[in-house]
């Protein structure tokens, strides 16, 4: 296990939940037990409940602090939020890195699947209101419409429209969420970059502050063994051909440059060094341990919201 001191850059990871969730032949058809002994570590404890016999998954976002700017990447399942902030796990997790929701200056949706956007808002007396509320909001302009009345995934998945209902339109309605192109220069050293597949328009995200790349990869690898078995699609996964080609440009991505894998869904670390093995990709967790508070120019105190 490797320690990354990113110098101007702090990662920290805002778990939400993290437990035994899947069978493996549930979350990937073609699982082979032959894996056990090609990927030890990819099947060892942090990611692989032997009793229970199921991966074990993690529900977290990243917090980035790039050049003073605190940025979050996806928002979560929502879980506890309805008995307010100072209860939710997310934000319990968000306050021991030293922010309050109101610290917050950018979040980057990479897509509106529910387990990635749900603390988007919260309810106040006036309805859903920007749980961030100094924040501008952003996601792609092609993922917003595939959710929209007409949009291939509100088609697919119509159980949809009551959630986005309550995290996404409230942003809409309060003028915080900024529709974006696949590409796209966030900030200095934060740049977004298509990976399309689990859902048809999902953005991955390139962050590198000059001394070191990470690619957070959104939900277009979900499990460690992903690395070790690419060709593994989830059956969570809109389009698998378009999945598996996306999974392969983040792996060979972070094989050529040396980048750090940010999984949305990897339990542990929730990061991992990937390299090149003779048959394909090696996975190693990789441990951040900086947090976004030892860096923020002037920490403030956390700040619960009532609601
Ligand atoms: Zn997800």
């Amino acid at each position: 296990m490797r320690t990354i001191d990113s110098g101007s850059l702090q990662l920290s990871l805002i778990r939400e939940s993290v437990g035994a969730a899947f069978p493996p032949a549930t979350l990937f058809p073609d699982f082979g037990d032959e894996i056990f002994a090609r990927a030890p570590v990819a099947l060892g404890p942090s990611y692989y409940n032997a009793e229970k016999q199921k991966l074990v998954s993690s529900i977290h976002s990243w917090l980035l602090c790039l050049d003073g700017k605190l940025v979050l990447i996806d928002t979560g399942y929502g879980r506890g939020k309805e008995n307010g902030i100072a209860e939710a796990p997310f934000f319990l997790s968000l306050a021991a890195a030293g922010v309050a929701p109101a610290d917050i200056d950018l979040v980057v949706l990479t897509h509106l699947h529910t387990d990635h956007m749900k603390n988007n808002t919260i309810a106040t007396a006036d309805g859903w209101r920007p749980a961030f509320p100094n924040a501008r909001y952003v996601v792609g302009r092609r993922e917003y419409a595939h959710w929209q009345p007409g949009g291939a995934g509100l088609a697919l998945h119509p159980g949809q429209a009551p959630i986005l209902a309550e995290t996404v339109v409230p942003l809409v309605e309060a003028g915080c969420l900024d529709l974006i192109d696949d590409e796209t220069e966030l900030l200095p050293g934060l740049r977004t970059m298509p990976v399309p597949g689990h859902t048809a328009t999902q953005l991955a995200l390139l962050i590198d502050n000059g001394e070191q790349l990470f690619v957070h990869a959104a939900d277009s690898i979900h499990h460690p063994l992903q690395v070790h078995r690419p060709e593994w699609g989830s059956s969570l996964c809109e389009d698998g051909p378009l999945a598996l080609r996306s999974r392969l440009k983040v792996l060979d991505l972070c094989a050529e440059r040396g980048a750090i894998l940010m999984a949305s869904h990897f339990a542990g670390t929730g990061a991992a060094s990937i390299t090149r093995s003779a048959d394909g990709f090696h996975f190693e967790p990789v441990e951040i341990t900086r947090s976004p508070r030892a860096a923020h120019p002037e920490p403030q105190p956390v700040r619960p919201q009532a609601v």
